[in-house]
């Protein structure tokens, strides 16, 4: 891939910018955000991939919708380039930020901000795991990984997903669905189980099991080994063996910090803001997945949350903050909804501090009790999903 320098007619280049870095569903949203209160100041994204627009989540469900990567796009970057009045540099890594002089180094040069946004996302872990096919696993984490997956499964490609959570559950259910065989290895008792009462687990594991999920619980992968003839060989630490031809890890995704840190900012889970989304670094701010926010819904710990909602909501307050209204985020309520139309599943968990205990409310209802006696979080099942809005009333949130 080669740099690309896109341009839109509206830039200034005599303006210090606006410097967002990365092009996922943070550093667009905040463009998008931005441009709604400020169409003159200059913007520039700085971005490893292509820039193209498309909703990650629908990776995980692209084969019940008959998409390939190409359809998955929904707006290519030329069009978001002119559309939004920035200035893009295409396949073009961030090295270094210089906070003291307000500049980024590039392989392509040295730019200096107004105000840095860090939208780098986040990068799938690694297990540790033996043998010479190792290094075939594959995780999906972006749209080039995603085509990278595509080209891997042929008709009737036998698939393993390690782990079982969010992500692993989806791709399960997507891949089961559209005929290919699958494999699913977890050291949990059940899918989504630190998520899930056990009974809610095990049904899911029954729906999965219906569109042709094998699961292969309580036990982890030591050893992938490369079959000359017959694809992958996956050794179990139950010393199960099991042949396939794919292997998907889908075992989290771990903050993308490394360029933070490297200039100074305070990071732990991932790059800590304040409540206006400022980094400990002057004119340097953070949203998306490798963002570490301060304040959220309920019990107020500082954590990373991994989804589109809060980037809705961290752009819209930032975008204030940038064009000189200094703005909290207050995320509401977000509802995590899981992709397994075998089993469509609605879930707001209680917050990490709150302790309490799930009981079954009626079929395909589940409430969470704190210790009060207060409505903490709830799981709704199959067709119980449509009660969501009112479940969302019921809840107490402080
Ligand atoms: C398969 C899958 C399904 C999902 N399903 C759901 C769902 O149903 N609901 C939901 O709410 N959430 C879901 N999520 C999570 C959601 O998609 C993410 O929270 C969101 O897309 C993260 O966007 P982001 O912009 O923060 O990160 P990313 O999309 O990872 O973007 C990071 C960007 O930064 C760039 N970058 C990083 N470092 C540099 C550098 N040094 N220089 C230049 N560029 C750099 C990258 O190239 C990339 O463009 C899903 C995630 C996955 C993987």
């Amino acid at each position: 891939m080669t740099t690309t320098q896109l341009n839109s007619t509206k830039q200034n280049p005599l303006d210090t910018p606006v410097v967002v870095i990365g092009s996922g569903l943070a550093g667009w949203s905040i463009v998008k955000e931005f441009r709604k209160l400020d169409s003159v100041t200059p913007i520039l994204m700085v971005t490893a991939e292509s820039g193209d627009f498309y909703a990650k989540p629908a990776l995980s469900n692209a084969l019940a919708h008959k998409k390939g990567p190409e359809q998955l796009v929904t707006t290519d970057a030329k069009k978001m380039v002119s559309t939004l009045g920035v200035t893009l540099l295409q396949n073009t890594v961030v090295t270094k930020i210089d906070a003291a002089t307000q500049k980024v180094e590039t392989s392509v040069g040295n730019f200096g901000y107004r105000q840095l946004v860090l939208a780098t996302g986040a990068n799938a872990v690694t297990l540790p795991i033996e043998g010479d096919g190792a290094s075939e696993v594959v995780s999906v984490n972006s749209l080039a990984d995603y085509a990278a997956l595509r080209t891997k499964l042929v008709a009737g490609a036998r698939v393993l997903i390690i782990g079982a959570g969010l992500i692993g559950c989806e791709f399960a259910n997507d891949l089961g669905g559209a005929g290919f065989e699958v494999h699913i290895v977890d050291p949990n008792p059940g899918p989504l189980s630190s998520l899930l009462p056990i009974q809610a687990s095990e049904l899911l594991k029954t729906a999965l099991s219906k569109v042709g999920v094998h699961w292969h619980l309580q036990t982890s992968v030591e050893s992938i080994t490369r079959e000359s003839r017959n694809g992958l060989c996956v050794t179990l630490s139950k010393k199960e063996q099991l042949a396939v031809d794919v292997v998907l890890s889908a075992v989290g995704l771990r903050a993308q910090t490394e360029l933070a840190k490297l200039a100074g900012a305070v990071c732990d889970r991932g790059v800590i803001v304040d409540s206006k989304l400022q980094t400990t670094l002057p004119n340097v701010f953070a949203l998306g997945d490798n963002t570490q926010y301060a304040q959220i819904s309920a019990g107020g710990v500082s954590r990373p949350l991994p989804y589109v909602m809060p980037i809705m909501y961290a752009a819209k307050a930032l975008a204030q903050t940038l064009v000189g209204q200094p703005t909290d985020v207050i995320f509401p309520l977000m509802p995590v909804v899981v992709k397994t139309p075998a089993l469509p599943i609605v879930l707001v968990p209680p917050a990490p501090a709150v302790m309490g205990e799930w009981s079954l409310v009626s079929e395909g209802i589940w409430n969470y009790a704190g210790e009060d006696g207060m409505i903490r979080g709830f799981l709704l099942m199959g067709s119980q999903t449509s009660q969501r809005a009112a479940q969302l009333k019921r809840i107490a949130v402080s």
